[in-house]
């Protein structure tokens, strides 16, 4: 939910979840963080929708399989490495981070389209682990190994 802490909105998902029906799709709004998606997931919501991925990538901040990467950051200046090395996106596979560094710098619009659509894909392979994981019945340890990875809140 926008605008909690994710403490709060975990405690409210997780008191709400136990009152609505199993059989039918639990939606939650805005909730945009992947280690808050892994945690609602946990409780048993199916569908989200979050500005997150394609406006952080519009203003320069790509989720990555390391955390976050602000790309605009001087460190990037000469950075020939991918986005994500664990991504084969199109952002990734045909863009540095120091070309899309440059594009922001110019001002090119196809520097936020670019980390947006690395963005997008990201998310898509999040949900695809997610779904696989609750196949085989590994939810519980992915949850626990991948939200140690992640920590896409601090600054
Ligand atoms: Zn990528």
């Amino acid at each position: 939910m926008i605008g909690e802490p994710s403490a709060v909105t975990n405690e409210i998902v997780h008191e709400v979840s136990q009152v609505l029906p199993a059989e039918k799709p639990r939606y939650l709004m805005g909730c945009g963080f992947p280690e808050d998606i892994i945690e609602a997931v946990a409780h048993g919501i199916d569908l989200f929708d979050c500005v997150l991925p394609t406006r952080n990538g519009r203003t320069g901040t790509a989720f990555t399989s390391r955390g976050k990467v602000i790309v605009k950051a001087s460190r990037y200046a000469t950075d020939r490495a991918p986005l994500d090395r664990n991504c084969d996106c199109y952002t990734c596979r045909n863009f540095s981070r120091a070309y899309l560094r440059h594009l922001f710098n110019t001002g090119e619009a196809l520097a936020g389209r670019l980390v947006s659509f690395h963005n997008l894909y990201f998310y898509t392979q999040l949900m695809s682990e997610i779904r696989m994981n609750i196949r085989k019945g590994t939810y519980a340890e992915f949850s626990a190994r991948t939200r140690r990875r992640f920590d896409f809140r601090t600054p």
